[in-house]
């Protein structure tokens, strides 16, 4: 229970789930957002603060908020609040609103801490029948361990125990090295080396992930800088970083910074992206491509691949995914899917890389089936980029 005199630290955001089929829709969601943004300024108090984290996001903080009930009360009216539609031109637009709070006694004040038990009430409240969702500490051991884990991330970067490794890419037919994708490791202070599976996901439900992306795609350039002007560099990019406004100043200052040429950088996508949102997605990809940036849906063929995908998406390479290749050798229908994927690709100017090439044979086979790029142990495991530039005499 709350003490007199806590503060209530809340994300609000304001989700993107609104008809892209529309083609006033962007306009029409541009119009919602102000209007989320002037209804939160109604539902504030004087004494409290609200500040915009980015386009869809609010941050506020409830003064002197007595009890549970106090919070309880104040959320029924922000739910109330966004109940009335938006008016955007004659046609009602619902505002699909969320919330996640913490209580955060002022005595001992963490900002940080209360942020990330806010974010993690966020994420119960996207799932919840309710708008918000307090954070509870004692709901699951997992969020305990989540809210550790995510507060070793961000000490992590900030200590710099984040490292690229290197992964070469290699052209099929000659055997050269085009490049390399960038993939996370951490070196924990007790000397573990983690891969992504220990802590991607926790990272991607939380807004780490941003800070986190923001450096693989910096310290991408500056390697890129180093690295002789035929190659390039592969990063990954989660979904919901492409709905994010800056992620096109992003990559164009860490670029212009180092004077390295756009294309050089390849952005790997998943086909999560267009899940929803689709008009967004689209023009910011395209806002990307005309950095001069490239553009990979990676893991091809394990979403819900589309035909429309190679006749809409503004890309300009595929990533075949390691399921299919590793399957090609012994199940004749992989083999038929990675042949097909190959051939439309290339019908639409389209370079098709496979990863996870583990033997020599599959690589053979690959390159006889005009696979342009390899990528798999069979060539290299990722390497410390020491490592990298040695073997590749960098
Ligand atoms: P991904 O993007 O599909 O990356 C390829 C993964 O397959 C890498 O795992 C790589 O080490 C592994 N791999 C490469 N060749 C082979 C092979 O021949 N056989 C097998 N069995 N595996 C191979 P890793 O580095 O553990 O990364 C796993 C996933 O974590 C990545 O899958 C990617 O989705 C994510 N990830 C990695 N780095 C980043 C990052 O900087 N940001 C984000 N958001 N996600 C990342
Ligand atoms: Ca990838
Ligand atoms: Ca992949």
């Amino acid at each position: 229970m709350a003490q007199a005199g806590n503060n209530v630290i809340g994300i609000v955001e304001l989700t993107d789930e609104y008809d892209a089929s529309d083609q006033h829709a962007t306009e029409a969601f541009n119009g919602l957002r102000s209007a989320f943004y002037d209804r939160l300024q109604h539902w504030v108090r004087v004494k409290d603060e609200c500040r915009k984290m980015s386009h869809n996001r609010v941050c506020v903080l409830l003064k002197d908020i007595g009890s549970e009930g106090e919070l309880h009360l104040a959320a029924s009216k922000l739910q109330r609040l966004f109940k009335e539609p938006y008016d955007h031109r004659g046609a009602h637009l619902h505002f699909a609103v969320r919330a996640g709070f913490s209580l955060s006694s002022s005595a001992n004040d963490d900002m940080a801490l209360a942020m990330r038990q806010a974010g993690i009430a966020l994420n119960q409240a996207r799932t919840s029948p309710q708008i918000y969702e307090l954070y509870s500490p004692q709901r699951t051991g997992n969020l305990h361990a989540e809210t550790v884990l995510l507060h070793r991330m961000e000490e992590a970067l900030e200590n710099g125990e984040f490292q690229l490794y290197f992964q070469p890419q290699v052209h099929a037919g000659y055997n050269t090295l085009i490049g390399a994708e960038a993939l996370l490791r951490w070196h924990t202070p007790d000397k573990e080396v983690l891969t992504p599976a220990a802590f991607i996901d926790v990272a991607e439900k939380n807004d780490i992930i941003r800070p986190l992306t923001w450096w693989v795609i910096k310290s991408a350039a500056a390697r890129l800088a180093r690295w002789p002007k035929e190659l390039s560099i592969a990063v990954n990019v989660p979904p919901p970083l492409l709905l994010q406004d800056d992620i096109q100043s992003v990559v164009h200052d860490a670029l212009d910074i180092h004077g390295v040429d756009a294309s050089r950088l390849n952005l790997e996508v998943t086909e999560r992206i267009m899940v929803d949102n689709q008009e967004f997605m689209l023009q910011q990809l395209h806002g990307l491509r005309e950095i001069g940036v490239k553009i990979a849906i990676d893991d091809f063929g394990t979403g819900f691949s589309s035909l429309s995908y190679f006749r809409d998406l503004p890309v300009d390479e595929i990533k075949i995914d390691q399921s299919f290749v590793r399957a090609m050798l012994h199940s004749e229908k992989d083999h038929a899917i990675v042949k097909a994927v190959i051939d439309l690709a290339h019908n639409f100017s389209l370079k098709v890389v496979a990863e996870g090439v583990e033997s020599q044979e599959l690589a053979q086979r690959l390159t006889e089936m005009r696979c342009d790029i390899l990528q798999g142990y069979a060539i290299e495991r990722p390497l410390p980029v020491e490592v990298f530039e040695r073997h590749y005499h960098l």
